[in-house]
């Protein structure tokens, strides 16, 4: 049996025999292409969360989406909750972002001049964010962050920044830096690679604590070129701040002259079309956007007043390029997306569903006095294993409870759910995942509640 179990996962030696619950679904397929490729890239993977390093078994390699659902190499279908880290919004293969993507692919893929379909995207969205008044189109949420910085630093004429324990960036150097110990800290690298005068511009302090910010801000008087925040923290779990907390912040920015960066690369287009700035009604000096904007393909944007912008060049002295920035076929991508996203209802309908989805698992939870808690926000959800009654920073996550998640997800796995490979990241409702498949996926989940808490 045990053979024959580990034969499933191939290659992996920690994995338990499973005693409980549903038996193990086949991944022979996924893991003769994981063996394959392994031998290509770094850990098989082209981004390191993929590789299930904290979950059960072989990552699933996916050869089909529609919809809410997913299929695997094997054939097993899973209704998705990652949604491949929250750009589907509106599900897999949307019929009106694939007809948009082939009618412009009969053009072109790509010109390095300038098409109208950046403008169309553009307008779509300076039309209806109040926010922004020019932006600049990258291909990935890390170029947008990495670009807002530069933006930042060359508009206040300031060095260092500031970022929060718990929020993630993207994996630009300056950004790849972690708090020390104390309440005000340089960062200290997070990542081998990152030379340490990079961290020492970057401050870190914790989420939701204004004194520790005020300290900063006393400490480094008028060096400080920009805050930089997930005004929705939803990477290392989903740490809710209050809009009070938010607040502060925008006013202790605005006395100091530094500038607010509201990294919106999760909840742009997520919490509403004008993201966490429209949801607390917060105006960031510059905002940075990705994944949803791209409607699956590979798109970022970063915008702010024009004033701020027009430092950018070629109208300002803060450079930044891209080859294939405004792709044509990303563009459309984008253009059919945000389009479905304008029409009237869409968020009321999507939070509404969201809400009696996990009120339901929260109810379910209380009931049998499970440590268990649903956190969410629009259509994001995190699933925590905790007592407590909120989490809103990074120190408050006990990391022995992830041990939890993994069983839950590989229950979850083993009934046809697919929830991201990690107990730190959030799940996503989209447009497409209809009342069956969350009635489905309620009872998968309360069966994998009652394994989990068996013990
Ligand atoms: C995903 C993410 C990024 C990085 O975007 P990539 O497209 O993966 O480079 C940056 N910031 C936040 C808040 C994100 O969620």
């Amino acid at each position: 049996m045990l053979d024959s179990i580990k034969k499933m996962f191939s290659g992996e030696d920690d994995v338990p025999v499973n005693t409980t619950g549903k038996p193990d679904i086949s991944r022979e397929k996924s893991a003769e292409l994981y063996a394959k490729a392994k031998t290509f890239f770094p850990g098989g993977v082209n981004s390191p969360v993929r590789a299930f390093k904290s979950v059960y078994g072989t990552p699933l390699f996916i050869k089909k989406g529609d919809g809410s659902h997913i299929w695997d190499a094997d054939d097993n279908e899973f209704i998705d909750f990652c949604c491949s880290w929250g750009p589907l919004i509106l599900g897999h293969n949307h019929p009106k972002v694939k007809e948009k993507v082939i009618e412009v692919m009969q053009h072109g893929m790509s010109f390095g001049a300038p098409t109208a379909l950046e403008n169309e995207l553009a307008e779509l969205i300076l039309k209806n964010n109040k926010f922004i008044q020019k932006l600049r189109f990258v291909s990935s949420g890390t170029e947008a962050v990495m670009s807002a910085i530069r933006l930042a630093r060359g508009y206040t004429k300031r060095d260092k920044i500031l970022k929060f324990e718990g929020c993630y960036h993207g994996h630009s150097d300056s950004l790849l830096v972690k708090a020390g110990s104390g309440l005000v800290t340089f960062g200290e690298t997070s990542s081998a690679g990152v030379p340490k005068s990079f961290a020492d511009e970057t401050i870190v302090v914790s989420l939701n604590d204004t004194e520790a910010l005020q300290k900063a801000f006393a400490e480094f008087k008028d060096q400080i070129a920009a805050v930089i925040i997930e005004p929705i923290p939803a990477n290392n779990g989903l740490l809710l701040q209050t809009k009070e907390y938010l607040q502060a912040l925008r006013e202790i920015c605005t006395a100091n002259g530094t500038l607010l960066i509201f990294d919106e690369v999760i909840s742009g287009f997520r919490v509403g079309f004008e993201g966490a700035a429209g949801y607390y009604d917060i105006k960031p000096d510059i905002i940075t956007y990705g994944k949803i904007i791209g409607g699956g393909l590979p798109v970022g944007m970063y915008g702010a007043s024009a004033e701020i912008m027009g430092h950018i060049s070629p109208d300002g002295g803060v450079y930044q390029a891209g080859t294939l920035s405004g792709n044509p076929v990303a563009m459309a991508a984008g253009i059919a997306q945000l389009t479905e996203l304008l029409r009237m209802g869409f968020y009321k309908d999507l939070h509404k569903k969201t809400e009696e989805f996990t009120e339901a698992i929260q109810r379910f939870a209380t009931a049998r006095n499970y440590k268990f808690k649903v956190f969410s926000i629009g259509s994001i959800f995190w699933f925590a294993f905790t007592g407590k009654e909120t989490i809103s920073t990074a120190e408050e996550i006990d990391p022995a409870s992830m041990e939890k998640f993994k069983v839950l997800h590989r229950e979850l796995i083993n009934r046809g759910i697919y929830l991201g490979p990690s107990g730190y990241e959030v799940g996503f409702i989209s447009s497409a995942h209809t009342k069956i498949d969350l009635e489905k996926a309620k009872r998968a989940i309360f069966d994998s509640l009652d394994l989990v808490f068996k013990k």
